[in-house]
């Protein structure tokens, strides 16, 4: 049986077939999928072959297929291993808000890097714009102004309003659409509003192996009504780079992209060099100061601790 996996708790996977079948299943001995050191070897969005074992509703995944493309970010901070988000994307949505809690741009540019290393476009979502004030929505307007600048789609919504949120949704059909934000930004609503009946549709779901216990922990794959696919992912804690060679970093800013090749030296880290076309391009605002910085902190240390730095 072939089928796509929409779940994925760490040791039990619920994979979905063709004909809207679902079950659950183990894996069979060890997956080893090569070139990643990864904490989970099968991600939500792959494809499986599997059969089911005796006990007729359980299943056993015999092979993998090949992946698309993946998401990647580093388990820990100290970690080499790696934890897939997900698998066979065709976009991701970064939800952010720039109140209650405002999302840093540290944050949004480590995300952005990953993205752009695994080659998945990405759209960032202006979350709770019924809640901004004055500030915010000058906050609001400089980042969309900067990412928007940098070759990024935005769209501002509001989930509780419901505003725009047919917009979104026309971005989402006929796509497999990750959705990812730090805790905090509405995510939860904004699927709500996205499709209000998915609440109760997964909650018909037998829950057999999770003890009832409906958790956010893991990701898991919806489909919606109106032929679109979201894969909702928990609250990112902290987020890293996976196995990068700082010589790449400026290649996953597109705006640096381009502008870079006019270094003086092809070694350019943009960071002190004379004649470096980078630099020059933020002095004169080509490229957002906030841009520029955020490539420097990343080229200091790639990792971010989302609570660490929300506690500060
Ligand atoms: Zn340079």
């Amino acid at each position: 049986m072939e089928g796509k996996v929409i779940k994925s708790t760490g040791s039990w996977y619920r994979v979905l077939t063709d004909t809207g079948t679902q079950y659950d299943c183990k894996i069979k001995g060890r997956f080893r999928i090569k070139g990643i050191r990864s904490t989970n070897p099968i991600a939500v969005g792959d494809h499986v072959n599997f059969h089911l074992l005796e006990k007729k509703d359980v299943g056993l995944i015999t092979n993998i297929h090949e992946r698309k493309n993946y998401l990647v970010r580093k388990s820990s901070k100290l970690s080499k291993a790696s934890h897939i988000i997900a698998a066979n994307l065709d976009q991701v949505f970064l939800i952010i808000t720039t109140t209650f809690p405002r999302t840093l741009t540290g944050f949004i540019d480590r995300f952005l890097v990953t993205t752009e290393a695994y080659h998945i476009p990405t759209i960032i979502v202006f979350n709770k714009i019924d809640a901004y004030d004055d500030e915010s929505r000058c906050l609001e307007y400089d980042l969309r102004k900067i990412y928007e600048g940098a070759g990024y789609k935005c769209i501002s919504v509001s989930a509780l309003k419901g505003d725009f949120i047919d917009d979104l949704k026309a971005l989402m059909k006929d796509k497999v659409s990750l959705l990812s934000g730090h805790s905090g930004v509405g995510k939860s609503a904004l699927i709500n509003a996205i499709q209000p009946e998915l609440k109760i549709r997964t909650g018909q779901i037998s829950d057999y192996h999770n003890k009832g216990k409906h958790t956010t922990t893991f990701a898991e794959m919806h489909e919606l009504d109106f032929g679109a696919s979201i894969v909702d992912t928990p609250g990112i804690k902290g987020f890293g780079l996976y196995n990068f060679n700082k010589n790449e970093i400026a290649e996953r800013f597109p705006e640096m992209r381009s502008i870079m090749r006019a270094c003086r030296f092809n070694n350019c880290n943009h960071t002190h060099e004379p004649g470096c076309a980078v630099k020059e391009a933020v002095e004169n605002g080509q490229i957002a100061e906030s841009r520029y910085q955020n490539y420097l902190n990343i080229l200091d240390d790639d990792y971010m601790d989302i609570q660490e730095w929300e506690n500060k």
